[in-house]
């Protein structure tokens, strides 16, 4: 089933929640959307639902105008953040729930339901919980029987709206890689709300970047890392340096280093603001011929094979501390200590005009 989702705006009052949206979920895909608190994702999720509509737009199901079709006829399964499991009912029987409710004429027999209430329980291999209670599982297990609740009455569609954001770490992780599996096993078309980039960028085909209601870029996990559309993007997936520097005439210059940017070969003397990836610089004791810009060691972290320094320029124009993360081998080279004097060479940078023509 694929998801067209064209023009959708949505206000409440006088804020808009949505603005001017338009995505395309493929059939099959397992599809981000990720962005911070308040920027609209999970408005976007219930429009898709059927339990919100907006103001404008379309949502169309292959190929289908969806604007009056019943939530029932969507056939979207959801799965929430805060585990709606029945208290009062057992595990089988919480799984159970929809088929149960369904119109008689098109409910399957008993023997029918346990047959898929067990298969489901085995595929999110609980099956030995089936008849215990909701409050007698684990956090993540109760994530895993929603997930199977979700998909007993055979969704075209899956939505999860953070549905591992009240679990810790290390079960959020071990469920993440646990639901691109299961996904991938039911040729199902996912749509998976998040605000950690990390797990957006781990479990998703592609990733929408979300912004107070707008769309920022959409693309790979890869394609959003390495090649973020704009500073919202850059910011938002993980740890960036920012150095201020100009541009003009194709070249740029931040500190004592001196690049080529042609690609503003147009700017006159133009502010700008260069944005660089922890793991993209070069850190040295001398400065070898290179443009570097020097700085001193503040703050040394090691994390199993990675080193990471906090580092303080001594160049008045860049105040911010630099984050950089070198591999333990370099480290050891180099023999660095908390306040050596060390050189700095971006490796990679993307440049953003902070001002105008
Ligand atoms: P997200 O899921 O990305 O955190 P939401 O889609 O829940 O964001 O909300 C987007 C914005 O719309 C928020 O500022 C929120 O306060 C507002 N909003 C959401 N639902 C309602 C509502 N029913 N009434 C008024 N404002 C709402
Ligand atoms: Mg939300």
């Amino acid at each position: 089933m694929s998801i067209e989702i064209r023009n959708l705006s949505k206000q409440f009052g006088t804020f808009t929640a949505l603005h001017d949206v338009s995505l395309e979920v493929r059939s099959g895909e397992l599809l981000a959307l990720l962005g911070p608190s308040g920027s609209g994702k999970t408005t976007l999720l219930r429009v898709i639902a059927g339990l919100e509509t907006a103001d404008s737009g379309q949502v169309r199901f292959n190929n289908e105008d969806t604007t009056h079709q019943s939530i029932r006829d969507r056939q979207v399964g959801f799965v929430f953040q805060h585990y709606a499991l029945f208290r009062n009912m057992t595990i089988f029987e919480n799984v159970a729930f929809g088929l149960r409710v369904r119109p008689k004429h098109s409910r399957l027999k008993d023997a029918e339901i346990r047959e898929r209430v067990i298969s489901l329980l085995k595929l999110v291999q609980l099956d030995w919980l089936a008849d215990r209670y909701p409050h007698q599982l684990s956090g993540g297990q109760r994530q895993r029987i929603a997930l199977a609740r979700a998909l007993a009455v055979e969704p075209k569609v899956l939505l999860l709206d953070e549905p591992f954001g009240a679990l810790d770490a290390k079960v959020r992780k071990e469920l993440r890689i646990w639901l691109r599996r299961l996904h991938d096993d039911m040729h199902i078309t996912s749509v998976f709300v998040t605000h950690d980039q990390e797990e957006a960028l781990e479990v998703s085909d592609r990733v929408v970047v979300m912004n107070e209601g707008r769309i920022e870029q959409i693309g790979t996990p890869d394609e959003v890392y390495e090649r973020p559309a704009n500073p919202f993007v850059y910011e938002f997936l993980g740890h960036v340096n920012l150095f201020h520097g100009r541009i003009h005439r194709g070249r740029a210059t931040i500190g004592d280093i001196e690049i080529e940017a042609p690609e503003h070969a147009e700017a006159e003397n133009m502010a700008a603001i260069a944005y660089v990836r922890p793991h993209d610089i070069e850190v040295d004791r001398v400065k070898n011929g290179e443009s570097a810009l020097a700085a001193h060691i503040i703050h040394i972290v090691s994390i199993g094979p990675v080193v990471r320094l906090e580092l303080a320029h001594d160049d008045n124009a860049n105040k911010n501390l630099v984050q950089v993360e070198i591999s333990k081998d370099r480290f050891r080279t180099l023999q660095l200590e908390k306040g050596d004097r060390v050189f700095v060479t971006p490796r990679k940078l993307d440049l953003f005009p902070t001002q105008l023509h």
